[in-house]
């Protein structure tokens, strides 16, 4: 009988606050904005987002476990490559994105112009097809803290499938 991927689904949410004088960093992308925002890696909230959907889902914990914000080797990391320790970890256990489904909670900058260039980005670090990966954005509708621009959020879903077990 001819047996089944074993299929894992995974969520992650994050949130950074704005901050004046640094680069704000979404997928990976430099943005143009006034502002960045604020944490101890490179405060990519999206990919933060990602790393945890993927932790979740194979049942690792979260990000904070795998990156201490104590941790000196990850102060002003690149959140691409802390993305990247992730999926290496998961890929050499026989796990495949199926696919990534994220939105960004953003009153500014708008990010519409921008979605294509994440979208891309994102697939290119996970060695995903552009069609498995989605980027939705959304203002705060004025309210709230991503609405007055006091922070930004990032949600992300994950369907990973894995070898059948024997
Ligand atoms: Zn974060």
């Amino acid at each position: 009988m001819q047996k089944l991927p074993v299929f894992r689904v995974g969520e992650g949410h994050d949130v950074h606050r704005t901050a004046a004088g640094r680069q704000l960093i979404l997928g990976n992308i430099r943005v143009d904005c006034e502002f960045g925002l604020d944490g101890h890696s490179d405060a990519d909230v999206l990919l933060h987002a990602v790393i945890d959907a993927l932790l979740g889902a194979t049942g690792r914990g979260d990000i904070g476990e795998w990156f201490p914000n104590t941790s000196a080797e990850w102060k002003d990391a690149d959140s691409a490559d802390m993305l990247t320790h992730v999926w290496q970890s998961l890929a050499a256990d026989g796990w495949q994105i199926q696919n990534l489904d994220c939105t960004i909670s953003a009153e500014k900058p708008h990010l519409g112009p921008w979605k294509p260039i994440i979208r891309e980005r994102v697939a290119q670090l996970l060695g995903l097809s552009a069609e498995q990966v989605n980027v939705k954005a959304k203002s705060g509708e004025a309210v709230g803290p991503v609405g007055r621009g006091d922070a930004i959020t990032a949600d992300a879903v994950v369907l990973l499938a894995g070898k059948p077990k024997t």
